[in-house]
């Protein structure tokens, strides 16, 4: 197969036993992002990626992932160069600014649309090199998965996971209509769907059990697979990892 290199990680995927198979590579395009951009290669020095994080900056997930990574001077510089951007724009929108009149709800004058410049100032900050970084790496995942699903070894290897998260399940059907080949139409709808509700079911009755599990009748009963069902069922309805620890330099 030509992509490889992007088989392996699909393969270790479906093989990992989590919840989302998206999820998992998701996690490890994000960890190799933050490790990138912050980790001891020190890419956050060489100007072009320097460049990059300067223009995108980060979002407030992501923002605390790099402050518990634990590279402060390498957060803090790229920080320090992406605000001074920022307070560019922000000296320019206030240079430029005039003291509007009280919008009155009878005027006539439409009101105008043109967006402000704090409100594109904001739009700025809702970028984020890390999500692009890491949709960019999502998006050669799926393509690879759409590929490999002619093997029909891989679509066994798919029938026996555990389904998908609600996120990536949409993701997977929105793409599909675009990248999924016509050989294998007929197996993936039916297939992606079935496996998509049976997990669900399986996952909202270990939620069921978890919460029985609290009745002190059944205070001598099994947990079954019931311990860790609060996290899954989060990660099943909207593709994270609660319990993970912070994402650390080593
Ligand atoms: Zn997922
Ligand atoms: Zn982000």
């Amino acid at each position: 197969m030509k992509e490889q290199i992007d088989t392996i990680p699909l393969n270790d995927a479906f093989d990992s036993g989590d919840e989302c198979p998206f999820c998992w590579l998701e996690r490890k395009a994000e960890h190799s992002t933050i490790r990138y951009v912050a980790g001891p290669g020190a890419s956050y020095m060489e100007p072009d990626v320097r460049a990059a994080t300067d223009d995108a900056g980060f979002c407030g997930t992501h923002l605390k992932k790099l402050y518990d990574y634990g590279n402060t001077l390498g957060s803090a510089l790229m920080l320090q160069t992406h605000m001074t951007g920022l307070l560019q724009d922000f000296r320019n929108g206030m240079e430029k600014f005039e003291i509007p009149a009280k919008r009155s709800i009878f005027a006539k004058k439409p009101v105008n649309t043109e967006e402000t410049w704090w409100q594109r100032l904001r739009h700025r900050q809702e970028r984020c090199f890390i999500c692009e970084r890491t949709e960019y790496h999502m998006a050669r995942y799926y393509h690879t998965f759409f590929v490999m699903l002619a093997d029909p070894q891989f679509r066994e290897k798919v029938e026996h996971s555990k389904g998908f998260c609600l996120r990536h399940f949409a993701q997977l059907m929105d793409l599909a209509q675009e990248q999924l080949p016509n050989a294998q139409r007929e197996w993936f709808y039916p297939v992606v769907m079935k496996l998509t509700e049976d997990n669900l079911v399986r996952v909202k009755e270990d939620l069921d059990w978890l919460i029985a599990k609290y009745d002190y009748r059944n205070t001598k009963a099994d947990w079954k697979n019931s311990r860790d069902a609060l996290p899954r069922t989060m990660e099943k309805l909207q593709g994270l990892h609660p319990a993970d620890p912070p994402y650390k330099s080593e």
